[in-house]
């Protein structure tokens, strides 16, 4: 197998599944040049491509080298250094910055791509880069035109990098426990309090999630009243800001990742966005950060699969090959589509994000050539919904395949697997925090459900329907399959809302069922335009749907005692 960081995957999705004339028109009027513009897509993910190899061939043999505190200065291991390096030569660190502060203003799709690569090569070096646009983009949204200036061209060039500190030992899925504080004095803003865990808190950049001085007491328990906060290192006059590094934490994986414990004593820093309202501005870029920890996933899936479909072509028992036995071959298989479907949902949610980023720019905008503004603006609402919706899904389910994928990555592997050297173990140690961080699996399902029960379930629903129909004369027997799914989510719902209890215990389940119609849907579009995809769309379709008829069921069974007889057998 070629080495493929540009991934035929991501190849097909920029060739066929995304309306690039259309979303230049919205962005751009007809000034842009849609050719050319794909075309440096391409190259750029092209160049990645060799750079992403190298900077994996760089990684291998110092997974376990660990991040370390040198002087209060936070040193990472070779290899993240040399990666950063490669990519910053390259003018590679900050894709999505607007190409006014040095980026290039890339869409979130292709970004996606470079985050799944880096990931790929190096995951530890990938959450570095996760930070930086995103980080910048925040900026960008909600800095003033002088905090722009100052920061975003240094995150373009790599001189600066960032990172966000909300955590803090109360507060971890429950941000409404922040307890840092920030002051206003005389128009300036201090900052006292604790965060852990911390990725790149080393970084010279801090965007800080406070509570409010102002209002502390009664915003106290909720995400009211907390206000983003950019903290530098350096402050503008050159001296050092009262930022500390705690502690550098040692992990289970992602060892060359800063993990850091960082204290603020009275440092100062610089509003973003509205005070007291730093809750919404720090979602942006939890949003992003969401989309671009399900882009790690995949990356380190991807990786665990490569290494091995490899090992189980090479490794000989029974007088043949691994491979060749079926439940390997079966294991192998379900990697595979795993990954694909984890990639579709994906990919298509950023390109719907970046559809509705240009149809946001042509609304706000006085221009008028390209369309009915009434129509578009319906439009953008109803993207709006379905993104809040898909985000979370495409993190619970890129993140789930990733542990799932290294785990069976370590089984085909056998005894070998297990071994502390094993590159499928250090794969499967990296892919478990995916889950956690970013917002647990557990509370992306219990999103999901919050959007769902706003409306976007039936939205989806309708919108996989309507695109099912499309298919239904090119692949009959596929589509009638999915439609069946579909029908039995529709079924289970009666069940689902008996008790909102009962809903939230079935959130990942319903998740799961959302996920493998909309997916399927995906697939068979793909399958349409590339027919050497019909394979995997057919495979994919007939295992989940079965699973899709049986979540359904089970839920349709609304057996609400369920969490009674949980309660018991914990003895609670
Ligand atoms: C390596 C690493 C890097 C990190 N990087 C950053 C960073 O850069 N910035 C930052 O601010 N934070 C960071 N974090 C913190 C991370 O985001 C939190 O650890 C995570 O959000 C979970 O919070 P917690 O650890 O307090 O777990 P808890 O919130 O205590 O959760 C424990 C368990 O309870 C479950 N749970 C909690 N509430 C609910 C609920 N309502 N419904 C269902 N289940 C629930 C969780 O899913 C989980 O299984 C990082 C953490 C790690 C380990």
């Amino acid at each position: 197998m070629a080495h493929e960081f540009f991934h035929p995957d991501m190849q097909l999705f920029i060739d066929h599944r995304v309306d690039w004339a259309r979303y230049f028109q919205l962005l751009r009027g007809t000034e842009a040049d849609l050719e050319a513009e794909v075309d440096t897509y391409r190259s750029i993910l092209s160049t990645l491509d060799e750079i992403c190899e190298d900077i994996e061939t760089g990684a291998l043999g110092h997974w376990h080298e660990e991040v370390r505190l040198v002087d209060g200065k936070v040193v990472v291991p070779p290899h993240i250094a040399a990666g950063y390096e490669k990519l910053r030569k390259a003018g590679l660190v900050c894709l999505t910055l607007d190409p006014a502060y040095g980026g290039y203003g890339l869409p979130i799709l292709l970004n996606s791509h470079y985050l799944e690569m880096v990931s790929r090569a190096d995951t530890s070096l990938m959450t570095i880069l996760g930070l930086q646009a995103g980080v910048a983009g925040d900026i960008q949204k909600y800095g003033s035109d002088a905090l722009k200036q100052q920061y975003l061209p240094r995150f373009a060039s790599g001189e600066l990098q960032g990172c966000m500190d909300l955590t803090e030992p109360q507060a971890g899925s429950d941000l409404g426990a922040i307890a840092t504080r920030v002051t206003e004095e005389d128009g300036r803003y201090f900052v006292d309090g604790s965060k852990i865990f911390i990725t790149n808190g080393g970084s010279g950049v801090h965007l800080v999630l406070a509570r409010d001085g102002a209002t502390y007491d009664q915003s106290k328990g909720t995400t009211n009243g907390l206000s983003l906060i950019l903290c530098p290192v350096e402050l503008p006059d050159g001296t050092r800001n009262k930022i500390t590094v705690a502690r550098v934490e040692t992990k289970m994986g992602i060892h060359g990742s800063p993990t850091c414990a960082i204290e603020f004593d009275h440092a100062e820093g610089f509003l973003l966005g509205e005070r007291g309202n730093g809750f919404r501005a720090m979602l942006d870029l939890m949003n992003q950060a969401r989309i671009g920890v399900a882009a790690q996933g995949i990356g380190i899936a991807e990786a665990a699969f490569r290494k091995a479909r490899s090992y189980a072509l090479e490794r000989v028992q029974f007088g043949q090959p691994i491979i060749q036995q079926p439940l390997v071959k079966s294991m192998l298989t379900t990697m595979a589509l795993d990954i694909k479907s984890a990639r579709a949902l994906l990919y298509r949610t950023c390109a719907m994000i970046d559809l509705t980023d240009a149809l946001a720019a042509y609304l706000k905008s006085g221009r008028d050539d390209a369309g009915d503004r009434t129509k578009l603006q319906e439009e953008y609402e109803r993207n709006m919904q379905l993104i809040r919706f898909f985000t979370p899904l495409c993190k619970y389910i890129g993140t789930e395949v990733a542990t799932r994928v290294t785990r069976n990555g370590i089984q085909i592997h056998g005894g070998i697997g297990y071994m502390a050297e094993s590159v499928a173990g250090h794969y499967h140690s990296d892919a478990i925090i995916t889950t956690i961080y970013e917002g647990t699996s557990e509370i992306q399902a219990s999103f999901a459900l919050r959007e769902m029960s706003k409306g976007a379930l039936f939205t989806a629903l309708e919108a996989t329907s309507e695109e099912l129909k499309k298919l239904d004369d090119r692949f009959p027997e596929e589509t009638r399959h999915v439609h069946a799914g579909i029908q039995a989510i529709n079924d289970s719902l009666p069940g689902l809302m008996t008790d909102p209890s009962y809903a939230i215990l079935n959130a990942k389940h319903v998740c799961d069922m959302m996920i493998d119609v909309v997916v399927a849907a995906e697939l068979l579009l793909q399958a349409e335009v590339d027919p050497s995809k019909h394979l995997a769309a057919t495979s994919f379709i007939r295992s989940r749907m079965a699973m899709v008829d049986m979540h359904a069921k089970r839920i349709q069974g609304g057996d609400v005692t369920r969490l009674d007889r949980y309660t018991k057998i914990l003895g609670l």
